[in-house]
C-alpha cells in the first residue's frame, strides 16, 4: 500500500475533477484524460493498491464484476467494434500511476494502434519446470 495519496485516490474523494462513469463501493471508473481513442476508460478499485496482486480478494472480485458491465456499454455506446483491456504494474511495465488501473480501449475499423509485440521461443526445459513452481505458488 502507498503511502501519499494517489491521483486516483484524489479523484475518488472528489478533489480532482472526471468524466465519471461508474462507483460502487469499491469500483470507480472514469474517462482517462489522455484518451488513446474514443471511449477509453479507467477502471480503478478504491482500495489504494499498487499492484494488482496486492488487492483484497473483495476488490478483485468486485472488479471482475464490473469490468464486463462497463464494457458492455462502452460497446454499445460507441459503436467499437473490438476493445482491449491494458493493465500495468509497476514502472517498467508502463505503469505512471501507481494505483491499480485498468485500461477500456475500444478499437473501430479504422484504428490503428496496435499491442503488437515480439515473442521469443520458448525453453521447454524451463517451461515445465516454471509452470509447476507458479502452480505451486498458487494459494
Ligand atoms: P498507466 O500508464 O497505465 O499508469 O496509465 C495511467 C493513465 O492515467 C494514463 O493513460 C493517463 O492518461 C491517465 N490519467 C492520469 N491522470 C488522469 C486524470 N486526472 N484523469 C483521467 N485520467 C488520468
Amino acid at each position: 500500500m502507498t503511502s501519499k495519496k494517489s491521483i486516483f485516490t484524489r479523484i475518488i474523494e472528489g478533489e480532482i475533477p472526471c468524466f465519471k462513469i461508474f462507483e460502487n463501493d469499491h469500483v470507480y471508473s472514469f474517462l482517462d484524460i489522455n484518451p488513446v481513442t474514443r471511449g477509453h476508460v479507467l477502471v480503478i478499485p478504491k482500495e489504494p493498491a499498487q499492484f494488482l496482486h496486492d488487492l483484497s480478494p473483495e476488490s478483485s472480485s468486485e472488479l471482475g464484476r464490473a469490468l464486463p458491465i462497463i464494457c458492455r456499454s462502452i460497446v454499445e455506446v460507441t459503436g467499437a467494434s473490438s476493445y482491449n483491456i491494458v493493465q500495468n504494474n509497476g514502472s517498467e511495465a508502463g505503469q505512471t500511476v501507481f494505483h491499480v488501473h485498468f485500461h477500456i480501449i475500444p478499437k473501430y475499423p479504422e484504428s490503428t494502434h496496435s499491442f503488437a509485440w515480439k515473442t521469443m521461443e520458448i525453453d521447454k526445459k524451463d517451461a515445465s519446470e516454471l509452470a509447476k513452481k507458479i502452480s505451486a505458488g498458487i494459494l
